[in-house]
């Protein structure tokens, strides 16, 4: 009979059984199972009834191990004892439906339980912590062979700044295995100094949470070498920093690539500069002694020479002032290169300019017979501001290019609006031209300094392969954007855009003045030339009056005594002068001799006067002339004379000049100079104009000789030694405020400066310290003439003029007019 606390003890020890988390199962010394609990069941897939009586191994040990485990549990069986027993023990097990799967076993010792021995143990199963194990190493060996493989560096240290990780880049770079390394500090790697920096910003990573990213340089023997460094905060599974982990990888070729690139752009940036200042200098040092060359040449010409002498002189002269011209395109070059180009930003009136300018040109195109015709559209506006200094230097370049490329033909510069916005404009120029054209490959190149479509064309038309480099960034530095089109020997356009702001009223001064009585008044434009038609035709609508056009001499005669039959009788004929079959002296005459046509005014255009042109409208009785290209507000002017209507409130286009020589007085002037060149360059000049010289070496002996003698004008050189030009002006100026110049004819003594660079600003400087007037080296009889007419304006004039073209054909338009007044005898003009 079994004792009562044993069998509570029994059905406590059943129950456990009964509700365990892990199988129970017993067998005795056959391996016969004895017991079997719920959750063996669940485990193993045999229920209690069919597992009792059955053999362990048959059921749950998978067939290769069945040996081992029946040798192993009669082992236990002969010793009462063996290595399995009271153990813990990872195996595989065998469930009812085939798999196999990971078991824990603890092996409880044998009992012997009535008579026999009894072997029990529990079983668990742990398939899932074997699955995460596994894929905790696998993710393990994917982080090692990525971080092993990286050529970058990876260390890992905790707080105390031991190391805890390296990967292999970094035990090939310290050539020590990672036992070496591993709980090592910083200090015991690397030398101290480098060390307590790594330490200082590891703390400031641990500390702050923040990444920290750095490109440090270091040298070992003797070799620069660069890296960068990422450090960033290592935080456990609470997210508590618990250490630094650095990153670092070698940039020393890329640094060391971009630090050649910068000192190569540098020592680039720098010889460009030095280039740009040599050559700014050594222009200015060619023209001081071009100056006296061109200058002097000008000064023989003005005496008494024979034929060739005077031919060689005038080569001289021209070959001298075309060496100047390129020295002058170097220097705007290389100052545009040099960023030391600023625009101007002052108002004038488009038309206008850009008719003086194309007037200038057509000087050029005359003796090729072409045709110059410049158009402005209606919409563009007159009052515009921004550097017209520069737009003429352009447009200069533009159609001199298409005049000197083209044979026969014409020449024609369009102007239109291509934007308006507010108060600024984009205006569209394009030249074209019936030249010979550019080769297609050639295009791309010719806005390239130095570059010319054809180098055979070069002796042939002359030039530098500059003008289109310059106009190009002149044309970028306004805004604007500047193309080409053409076709080898049909001609070329090139077309530019620029920005301007608009001057403040925007009324076109022709525009003001066209009067009421033009209204609806018929017109006739005679012109072979169909550009010339269109923009005459259009210059006429515009102003409400209603031409019309004819292409020669007779289609207009029939067209005016159309008109006559029909009682509505043009008012006026507009009529070329050059044109094929019937020139327009012809027509004229043909007109006058005509008793219903006679009466019709006549308005001739020329295109660059021929000698005895003006006798020839004189006798026919030509009412007026103009001279091509045709710019608005003359043709207005004209009409309005010769049809005696409006007020005419003429305004020229400049102040029409007194010429000297034959316009001023003689005047005593004060020439401020120190170079003796200049010195006898300017006085052969002045007193060939009849002027009275007298010369000082510097500033200070200039206010020497006005304390001592009258002068009406002083001529003030600006580059001076002892005193130059601007604090002589000054001085001056402070002189006559105290009265102490009072021997002077005027209260205040006229100075017109003289400097050797045009540059911006310079005119600005010479005005502030109080003179009047500025005119730029080399000093040309015009030059002083217009500036010395300008000042002395109340002088009586002995002969005003037309505001005239500039420079070189300046002198070609007052040999003719000086031809004229001899009536052509060139001989006459000679003596
Ligand atoms: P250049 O002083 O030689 O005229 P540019 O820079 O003004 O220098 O012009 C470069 C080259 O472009 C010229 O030499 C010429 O070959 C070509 N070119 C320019 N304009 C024209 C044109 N209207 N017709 C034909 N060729 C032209």
């Amino acid at each position: 009979m079994p004792h009562p606390d044993f069998e509570q003890l029994k059905q406590r020890s059943r129950a456990i059984i009964e509700s365990a988390l892990d199988a129970f199962i017993a067998i005795d010394s056959e391996g016969v199972v004895t017991d079997w609990n719920p959750q063996a069941e669940r485990t193993f897939g045999w229920r209690r009834a069919e597992a009792v009586g059955r053999r362990i191994d048959d059921m749950v040990i998978p067939p290769q191990y069945r040996d081992a485990h029946r040798r192993a549990l009669r082992r236990c069986v002969a010793t009462g004892e063996g290595s399995l027993l009271d153990k813990r023990l990872e195996m595989t097990a065998l469930h009812r439906n085939g798999t196999e799967f990971p078991i824990e076993l603890t092996i409880l010792s044998p009992m012997r339980l009535e008579g026999t021995l009894v072997f029990s143990a529990f079983a668990r199963d742990i398939t899932d912590r074997v699955q995460a194990l596994e894929a905790l190493k696998e993710s393990e060996w994917l982080y090692h062979s990525l971080v092993d493989n990286l050529p970058i560096h990876v260390i890992r240290k905790d707080l105390e700044g031991r190391i805890v990780y390296v990967n292999k880049a970094v035990t090939r770079l310290l050539e020590r295995p990672p036992e070496e390394i591993l709980g090592k500090t910083d200090y015991d790697l690397f030398p101290r100094e480098l060390a307590e920096k790594y330490r200082s910003d590891d703390r400031r990573v641990a500390e702050t949470g923040e990444v920290f990213e750095d490109v440090e340089e270091n040298r070992s023997e003797g070799n620069r070498y660069f890296v960068e460094v990422r450090k960033t905060p290592v935080r456990d599974s609470r997210n508590r920093i618990v250490g630094t982990q650095v990153i670092f990888w070698d940039v020393t070729q890329k640094k060391l690539a971009q630090e050649g690139l910068a000192r190569a752009k540098e020592e680039a940036e720098l010889a460009n500069r030095a280039k740009s200042d040599f050559l700014a200098n050594m222009s200015h040092e060619i023209r001081t002694p071009m100056n006296a060359v061109i200058g002097i040449a000008e000064l023989l010409l003005q005496t008494r020479l024979d034929e060739s002498q005077r031919e060689y002189l005038a080569m001289l002269r021209d070959s001298g002032e075309s060496l100047m011209s390129l020295i002058n395109d170097l220097l705007d070059l290389s100052k545009i290169e040099a960023g030391k180009i600023e625009l101007e930003n002052a108002p004038f009136c488009l038309r206008d300019t850009i008719g003086d300018t194309m007037r200038l040109l057509a000087f050029r195109g005359a003796d090729k017979n072409l045709e110059i015709a410049c158009h402005i559209a209606p919409e563009v506006p007159d009052s515009l501001i921004g550097d017209l200094g520069r737009l003429r230097q352009i447009v200069l370049n533009l159609v001199g290019n298409a005049i000197k490329f083209t044979e026969e033909g014409e020449v024609v510069l369009d102007v239109g609006l291509e934007e308006r916005r507010d108060d600024r404009v984009v205006l569209g120029f394009s030249v074209s031209d019936t030249g010979i054209g550019i080769p297609l490959d050639k295009l791309e190149t010719i806005f390239d300094a130095f570059e010319q479509a054809d180098a055979s064309t070069t002796r042939r038309y002359g030039g530098t392969g500059l003008g289109l480099a310059i106009s190009s960034r002149l044309v970028e530095l306004m805004g604007g954007r500047i193309s080409v089109r053409s076709e080898v020997g049909r001609g070329s356009t090139f077309h530019f855009t620029a920005c301007f702001e608009l001057a403040g009223e925007d009324v076109s001064r022709t525009r003001r003045f066209s009067p009421e009585e033009f209204d609806d008044m018929r017109v006739l434009v005679v012109d072979d030339n169909a550009t010339n038609r269109r923009i005459l035709e259009e210059m006429l609508s515009v102003r409400r009056m209603r031409p019309s056009v004819a292409e020669g001499a007779s289609e207009a005669l029939s067209l005016l005594r159309q008109a006559g039959e029909s009682d509505d009788q043009f008012r006026l004929i507009i009529s070329d002068v050059n044109m094929p079959e019937m020139d327009g002296f012809t027509l004229v005459e043909t007109i006058k001799r005509d008793d219903a046509l006679s009466g019709i005014p006549i308005l001739l255009l020329t295109s660059g006067e021929r000698p005895g042109d003006k006798d020839r409208c004189r006798q026919l009785g030509v009412d007026a002339h103009l001279m091509k290209p045709i710019k608005q507000s003359e043709l207005l002017d004209a009409m309005m004379e010769l049809l005696d209507v409006g007020d005419r409130p003429r305004i020229p286009a400049q102040p029409a000049r007194a010429r000297a020589g034959t316009g001023v007085r003689p005047l005593r002037i004060l020439l401020v100079e120190d170079s003796v060149v200049n010195q006898r360059l300017a006085t052969g000049l002045l007193e060939m104009q009849g002027h009275t010289v007298s010369v000082a070496g510097n500033g200070r002996e200039a206010i020497d000789a006005l304390r001592e003698r009258p002068y009406d004008l002083a001529l003030m050189d600006v580059q001076m030694p002892v005193m130059d030009g601007l604090e002589a002006a000054r001085t001056i100026r402070r002189l006559e405020a105290d009265g102490r110049l009072s021997n002077q004819p005027s209260p205040r003594l006229p100075i017109v400066a003289m400097t050797a660079h045009a540059l911006k600003g310079d005119r600005e400087r010479c005005i502030e310290a109080g003179m009047d007037g500025y005119i730029a080296k080399p000093v040309r009889i015009r030059d002083l003439d217009e500036e010395i007419g300008r000042l002395f304006e109340g002088a009586p004039a002995a002969e005003t003029r037309q505001p005239e073209p500039e420079s070189e054909s300046g002198r070609a338009a007052d040999l003719q007019a000086a031809l004229e007044n001899v009536q052509g005898n060139r001989r006459l003009l000679e003596e």
